[in-house]
């Protein structure tokens, strides 16, 4: 009977595990950090980043990121954090997300869009890291969750300046695994299928993005490094977006070659 236990508790931490790393429809993974904590520490890196980058003031871009965020928030499947989206100076295309709801896009980013819907897919894939919580769930499994307290406590400044530094250098603290890109691949398509943006934007970016690579790899900044892009990956998207139901999307908002023009 004992046997019986041990196994049906073994076989049930299996189940679990596999459920965390495997599943793109779990959003719920395993994570030490909490809600209340992952806040407190995402404001903690937001304020790090604003004091090591330059981010772009004029108030006509900082609205538009911001409700295009929103939007697109509308199609996330949990909303627990209060999300901020800013831009920072910065011609490398890339965009990064810091625990707690802080999205930041480059301004390389914003110009190598094409179309509103090919900058929303960045802001989506983004959105879902968040909203699956692969930050925390990264920090704490590197570096284990008594960093996590240290940080909070505040008793080493530097760490979170160098761990904050660190986002934009090659040994990115937040490498995302493979299967935490591929959760936000396909998590960022179905947010921007139920907030009303094609989806087709995400498959067209990563296309340019896998030739930018190729033509000019030092125009790529960290997105590459920490968002690996491989032919299955394109064909994962691909796959996702021939599954959804026929919708008409948003339009183009004329805001957006506007934005474009002034960054
Ligand atoms: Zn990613």
């Amino acid at each position: 009977m004992k046997k019986m236990l041990l196994l049906s508790i073994l076989l049930l931490m299996t189940g679990i595990s596999v459920g965390c790393t495997v599943s793109r429809d779990n959003i719920r993974g395993f994570n030490l950090v909490s809600l209340e904590e992952e806040k407190q520490l995402g404001d903690k890196f937001a304020a790090e980043v604003e004091k090591q980058r330059q981010l772009v003031t004029d108030p006509a871009v900082q609205s538009y990121v911001t409700q295009l965020g929103n939007r697109l928030l509308t199609g996330a499947r949990s909303r627990e954090f209060s999300y901020t989206f800013k831009v920072v100076k910065d011609n490398s295309v890339n965009a990064f997300a810091v625990p707690g709801g802080h999205i930041y896009l480059h301004t390389g980013l914003i110009k190598a869009a094409q179309s509103e819907s090919e900058l929303a897919s960045v802001m989506a894939h983004e959105i879902s890291h968040v909203v699956a919580r692969h930050g925390t769930q990264q920090l704490t499994q590197q570096y284990g969750a008594s960093l996590v307290l240290q940080l909070l406590l505040g008793q080493d400044p530097n760490m979170l300046a160098q761990l904050t530094a660190s986002l934009f250098s090659q040994g990115a603290f937040m490498a995302y695994s493979r299967g935490m890109e591929s959760q936000a691949d396909y998590l960022g398509v179905e947010t921007m299928y139920r907030a009303g943006y094609d989806p087709r934007g995400m498959l067209s970016f990563l296309k340019k993005l896998d030739s930018l690579h190729q033509s000019n790899p030092g125009s790529i900044g960290q997105f590459f490094s920490s968002h690996p892009l491989t032919a299955s990956r394109i064909q994962q998207v691909q796959l996702d977006i021939a599954k959804l139901p026929p919708k008409t999307y948003r339009e183009d908002s004329g805001e957006f070659k506007r934005i474009q023009s002034k960054i």
